[in-house]
């Protein structure tokens, strides 16, 4: 039987609602479902990737631009200021729960500390 489709290649692909943030040719940024922070945004690759750890160095430059579209968010959302936070979870023991890449933007409060 065919695996279940990726919730995040759905909201890629117009298919499952989310509030969009932020978009273009390789990656989107939506509002988090279930908001930790004020300010709670993912930054996904438009292409299916599983893992961090499975990335080669193709992946490079795909990888640098998530992490520039993160601070362009934080900047968009007004916690640049202030701080914010960006996280992947990679694996079970991070409690990664997608599996799809993504980045997570957290701010718009204080962060408790690591
Ligand atoms: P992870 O633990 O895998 O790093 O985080 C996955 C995140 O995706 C969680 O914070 C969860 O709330 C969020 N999430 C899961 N499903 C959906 C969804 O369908 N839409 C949105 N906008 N966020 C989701
Ligand atoms: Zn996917």
């Amino acid at each position: 039987m065919d695996q279940p489709k990726c919730i995040f290649c759905s909201i890629v692909e117009g298919e499952l609602p989310s509030t969009n943030i932020y978009s273009d040719d390789h990656c989107i940024a939506f509002n988090d479902i279930n908001p930790v922070a004020n300010v709670h945004v993912l930054v996904i690759p438009r292409e299916h990737i599983t893992y961090l750890t499975e990335t080669t160095k193709r992946y490079e430059k795909l990888l640098g631009h998530l992490m520039r579209v993160a601070a362009k968010v934080a900047e968009q959302l007004g916690t640049a200021e202030d701080g914010y936070r960006v996280t992947v979870n990679q694996g079970v023991n991070a409690g990664q729960i997608v599996d799809h890449l993504h980045l997570h933007v957290l701010g718009g409060e204080q962060l408790n500390s690591l």
